[in-house]
């Protein structure tokens, strides 16, 4: 077997899925493949590379073991209730365990109708997929939980969207591809025995810790909303706002998945909203711990009816869980703040000066990771005057700097370590928004040379690189990107 395949999931009752075969594109060509996750998955990279190689990652032709299904799942699309969703334009081909020892999913986007497609073509327009690969791919270096790209390919043939667009298929990694939206499938079909098949799963592949717990399912919703509370803390520390947090796109093992719409801010602002279809502003920048934590009262929803008979008192275990979450989030903004800025001790005091930043920033428009980045060097013994120039009024920068340094003397600490840590909490490259276009408007054009270059710089992102310089400055007026679209 070219892939060691071990499909668990398929293994699993068949209302969970449907079996399905990918539509064969014409003229499939490799834009780029992950050699080093291959590595890591134990999949052989001269094989992964070739013809048959790009067979399976195109969809033309799944190699032996693979066993292809579309997941079924529901969900909450802006507040508002599906009850069917499911792999619509994706397929789970197989899933194996790599030689960290870790399973991984692999899938198939963009790779033809299912019956979960409805209206739409189970198809990919090039751009998402280049968008996901850039992004999902920068978010792991950048110590961010996410799913990975495996590959790109472009498919030959044109999709029908806003215009025609050329296609593509992105091959998605992920420790699994079960969502909130997986469980209120179930939970919508008062299927409590699927619930039990799902939850036992989900306890043995990712948390198997839960089985120590007195109940082992309200424990289970604890774990996950633990790493909700520091994967959005972490998001919010870089300045990502994932877009479009339905609870069909969140991840129970706790991977940030499903980047569409999402986009690293330049200039801060806690309201920030990059989707075109995000109107009111229900997953912006700082509003994603409170969505996070209604996503999870969905699922604590589901879990109820596993977790007691007794209704109050499972609900009694939910409600603890949500304020775990709380509890956890608030700890994880604060410290990765303080980081940020250089504070090393925890002193509650130090959210004073937290707010303080974010009401200078948004007043004064500054990027925010330059900011950040500045700051480092100013902490380095460099000039201020690079950060002040992100002010609009440069006085409320000398202002803000002079708080900056009472905290810092009030910190104590060894100036190594501060300097150390702020170098590792402020990343000098995002992907940000107008260079993911250029890359994206390249490749359209059939030039991926714009592409592989994001793609490299992005993979070092905390280290000094000349070459990249460019990358790291803000967009100029004529070339800010103020809104994006989702990946369909
Ligand atoms: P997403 O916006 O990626 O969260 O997708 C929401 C739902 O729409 C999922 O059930 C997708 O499978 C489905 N979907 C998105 N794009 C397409 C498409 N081009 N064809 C079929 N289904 C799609
Ligand atoms: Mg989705």
């Amino acid at each position: 077997m070219q892939i060691p395949f071990d499909n668990s999931y398929a293994r699993l009752p068949e209302n969970f899925f449907k079996k399905v075969n990918p539509s064969a594109p014409p003229e499939p060509t490799l834009i780029r493949v992950n050699t080093e996750l291959a590595d890591i998955m134990g999949i052989d990279v001269d094989w992964l590379q070739s013809k048959e190689g790009l067979a399976m990652l195109s969809g033309q032709a799944l190699p032996k073991g693979s066993d292809p299904i579309a997941m079924a799942y529901a969900g909450h699309q802006f507040g508002g209730w599906s009850p069917k969703l499911g792999d619509g334009r994706a397929l789970l081909i197989g899933e194996v365990i790599g030689n960290d020892g870790i399973r991984r999913d692999i899938q198939l986007k963009g790779s033809g109708h299912t019956p979960f497609s409805r209206s739409g073509d189970g198809k990919s327009a090039l751009g998402p997929v280049l968008r996901e690969y850039i992004v999902s791919e920068a978010m792991a270096v950048l110590g961010v939980p996410t799913t990975r790209a495996l590959a790109a390919v472009t498919t030959g043939e044109n999709v029908v969207r806003n215009t025609l667009e050329p296609g593509g298929v992105f091959t998605r990694v992920a420790q699994s591809h079960v969502r909130i939206g997986t469980f209120q499938y179930f939970y919508a079909r008062q299927d409590n025995g699927s619930l039990k098949i799902l939850a036992d799963y989900v306890i043995e592949r990712h948390y198997p810790d839960a089985l120590n717990a007195a109940n082992p399912y309200a424990e289970l919703l604890k774990l996950i909303a633990a790493r909700q509370a520091e994967l959005i803390a972490k998001w919010m520390s870089f300045g990502f706002i994932h877009g479009v947090m339905n609870t069909d796109n969140v991840q129970i093992a706790g991977e940030t998945i499903d980047y569409g719409p999402c986009a690293f801010m330049d200039d801060f602002h806690p309201h920030k909203v990059f989707s075109s279809i995000d109107q009111y502003g229900r997953y912006a920048w700082g509003k994603q711990s409170e969505i996070g934590q209604w996503n999870l009262m969905r699922l604590a929803d589901t879990l109820l009816p596993l977790i007691d008979d007794d209704l109050e008192r499972a609900k009694i275990a939910a409600e603890d869980a949500i304020k775990h979450f709380n509890e956890l989030f608030q700890i994880s903004i604060f410290k990765k703040f303080s980081r940020k800025l250089g504070l090393l001790s925890d002193d509650e005091n130090q959210n004073d000066l937290i707010s303080l930043t974010f009401e200078v920033m948004t007043e004064n428009e500054v990027d925010f990771t330059l900011f950040f980045r500045h700051l480092t060097k100013v902490y380095d013994g460099g000039e201020t005057s690079p950060l002040c120039r992100l002010f609009k009024n440069p006085a409320a920068c000398d202002d803000w700097l002079k708080k900056w340094r009472e905290f810092i003397t009030l910190d104590g600490g060894n100036e190594q370590d501060r300097l150390k840590t702020m170098q590792s909490y402020n990343p000098i490259l995002i992907p940000r928004n107008h260079r993911i276009a250029e890359a994206i408007a390249a490749g359209e054009q059939g030039d991926f040379k714009v592409f592989n270059r994001l793609v490299d710089a992005y993979r070092n992102p905390y280290s000094e690189q000349p070459e990249y310089a460019d990358l790291e400055q803000a967009p100029m007026a004529t070339e800010i990107v103020n809104e994006t679209f989702c990946g369909t």
